[in-house]
């Protein structure tokens, strides 16, 4: 290529570059951020399926329903086994036309690090533990990726009132679920949920994970479960996780009772 022709691409090329992170909808000719998963013109319902239909199924990260001033991710931690999850914060950040839409994170790989000066956090315990200042991992690259949001399940009273759990744990899951506002129990993937706690240095944002299996066991169906919190880890009179009991597992069971279609899988 002579020399001219690059320079000649090597421009539009910028040009096309100012467009990056909005995208037009094919429908209605809306401009939205590409962040956002559906058309932000309310009476046009494009959903844009390209925008993660490679990443939908992935369980990297998944954005979770948290406050409305934040954006907390589930993210996977990779070497720590399959079902070894921890928490990304990204900052909500309006767009400079006030139109809501988000452009943070707006291009894949886009650049994580403006998104750390401008915020974002990585909780995973291992990146907490290793540098004093803000870094980027792998885990906020993964939640400025990520187009997947967590699904959140309805707990029934009627399950909840239905179910042989001692009253005090009834009155905490009650209080977990509504001292503060979001979903109480929110699935990740299969076999993880996100659920609400009480905050703590641990689990600053009042989230934890909780990841069950199921497991054949001859005739039987078994369930395996692992809660990330302290009540959890330190019941030593229960050695066998198994037998080992916390208001989040009961909070999942009453999730799983109030919805028929969830206890299919
Ligand atoms: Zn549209
Ligand atoms: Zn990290
Ligand atoms: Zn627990």
């Amino acid at each position: 290529m002579p020399r001219e022709d690059k320079r000649a691409n090597f421009l539009t090329d910028l040009g096309r570059a100012t467009m990056r992170g909005v995208r037009k909808c094919p429908k209605c000719g809306t401009l939205n951020g590409t962040r956002g998963f559906s058309c932000k013109n309310k009476s046009c319902d494009v959903i844009f399926k390209e925008a993660g239909e490679k990443k939908k199924h992935s369980t990297e990260a998944c954005r979770i329903t948290a406050g409305a001033d934040t954006q907390i991710y589930s993210v996977r931690v990779r070497d720590k086994g399959p079902d070894y999850r921890g928490f990304v914060q990204i900052p909500l950040i309006q767009s400079v036309d006030g139109s809501g839409d988000i452009f943070i994170g707006a291009e894949p790989l886009g650049d994580p690090m403006l998104l750390l000066q401008m915020g974002a956090r990585c909780y995973v315990e291992s990146c907490q533990r290793k540098s004093q200042q803000p870094s980027l991992c792998s885990h906020i690259r993964a939640a400025s990726q990520c187009y997947k949001d967590a699904t959140s399940l309805t707990l029934k009273n009627s399950a909840l009132n239905s179910l042989p759990i001692p009253q005090s744990i009834k009155t905490d899951i009650w209080q977990l679920a509504t001292d503060t506002p979001g979903p109480l129990v929110q699935r990740v993937s299969k076999n993880i949920m996100v659920v609400k706690c009480k905050p703590e240095a641990l689990h600053q944002f009042g989230f934890l994970h909780f990841s069950f299996q199921q497991v054949r066991n001859k005739e039987e169906i078994e369930y395996k479960y692992y809660c990330g919190c302290r009540s959890f880890k330190i019941q030593p009179a229960a050695r066998d996780v198994s037998f080992r009991k916390c208001v989040h597992l009961y909070a999942c069971v009453v999730a799983f009772a109030s919805d028929h279609n969830l206890s299919q899988v």
